[in-house]
Order: C-alpha cells, then sequence, then structure tokens
C-alpha cells in the first residue's frame, strides 16, 4: 500500500482511482436515468466537490446546467455548530429542480445549512449527491439519495479533499495513519 506524508501526518492509500471513477459513473447513471426531462441545476460545493463535480459531468448526458458554491463559516455558533453562509449563487432557483454535488457528508450539519439556505430561493426540489457518506457519523435527517461511496469513520484526503489545503491533487483517497484525531 502506498503512503504519503502531508504536513505532520501520515496517509495510507484506501481507495483506487479506478474505484472511484466506477461509483463517480455509477452515480452519473443514476442521475441521468431520474433527473430525465428536468433540466436539473448542479450546484457543486467549493472547494471539495471540484474533481468529483468534473468528473460526474462527463458522465451526464441529459441537458442541465452547473454552478458553483462556496462556504464559509463566519464568527457565530449555533447548537448544530458553526453557521455557513452560501457564496457566488448568482442562478434563480424559483421552480428549479437543484442537485447539490458535495465531497463529502460527515455529521450532515453543513448539508443541512445548504438545504435551509437554498430551499428559503425556492426551488422545485433539491436532492443531494455526495462522493462520500461516513453514515455512523450522521447526526441529522437527510435525505443522501447519490452516494458514490460509503466510507468509515477515519479522516481521508485525496480526489479534491485536503488536509490544511494539501492533497486534493491525488486521483485516489488516502486514509490518516496515525488515528488520534478525534
Ligand atoms: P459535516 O458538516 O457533514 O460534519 O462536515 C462536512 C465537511 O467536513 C466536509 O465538507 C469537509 O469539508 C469536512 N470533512 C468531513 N470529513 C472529512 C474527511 O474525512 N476529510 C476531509 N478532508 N474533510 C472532511
Ligand atoms: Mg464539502
Amino acid at each position: 500500500m502506498s503512503v504519503i506524508t502531508i504536513k505532520d501526518k501520515r496517509f495510507s492509500a484506501s481507495i483506487s482511482a479506478e474505484t472511484i471513477q466506477k461509483e463517480v459513473k455509477r452515480v452519473a447513471d443514476e442521475i441521468n436515468r431520474d433527473f430525465a426531462g428536468k433540466e436539473p441545476l448542479f450546484l457543486s460545493v467549493l472547494n471539495g466537490a471540484f474533481m468529483f463535480s468534473a468528473d460526474l459531468m462527463k458522465h451526464i448526458t441529459i441537458p442541465c446546467e452547473i454552478s458553483f458554491v462556496k462556504l464559509a463559516s463566519y464568527q457565530g455558533v449555533t447548537s448544530t455548530g458553526r453557521i455557513k453562509e452560501v457564496f457566488g449563487l448568482n442562478e434563480d432557483l424559483t421552480d428549479r429542480v437543484v442537485i447539490i454535488l458535495e465531497d463529502i457528508v460527515d455529521t450532515g450539519q453543513t448539508m443541512q445549512h445548504l438545504l435551509e439556505s437554498l430551499g428559503a430561493r425556492h426551488p422545485k426540489e433539491i436532492h443531494i449527491a455526495t462522493l462520500l457518506l461516513k453514515p455512523d457519523k450522521l447526526k441529522v435527517a437527510l435525505n443522501v439519495e447519490y452516494v458514490a461511496m460509503n466510507i468509515p469513520n477515519d479522516f481521508i484526503v485525496g480526489y479534491g479533499l485536503d488536509y490544511d489545503g494539501m492533497g486534493r491533487n491525488y486521483p485516489e483517497i488516502y486514509t490518516i495513519c496515525d488515528s488520534d484525531e478525534s
């Protein structure tokens, strides 16, 4: 197994590029089937979802649009964690069928905030597609309809996901070796 070092942490390869591509293609096929005739608007959540979004979109064959949003946490804290605000959304969501593209759903709090924020813009439907889901960490009730891969609770990097800004460039996914993180 190949091991990489990013800053002070070691990570070992856990999901191959080939497996990722296969599962991303499967999700694209499901979306093509389920959204034919609906002209969905994909909303890719930067930075983490950039690679997933690019690879997925190459397999989307139905008429669609894509746009990109960024979530920035700001100082306030609520009972469900840090408040995140949506930036960069210029599209009118009124009566649109929206498919959120995320890199990873962990506790689900980020996704819950995003759903609330987008829901206020009167879309017709909102669906969630995520590259990764940690099912054992999910804390809120979410209907995550499209999941490329379920993974254990350990911290991962690669394929768009970072450790302290680094490691997004790898075509495969790596899991942290020293699991002293909370
Ligand atoms: P949630 O709000 O679902 O708990 O957290 C989602 C966000 O936490 C993700 O968008 C991502 O930025 C970060 N995150 C959660 N788990 C991991 C992980 O294993 N690796 C990396 N790089 N980021 C993670
Ligand atoms: Mg994310």
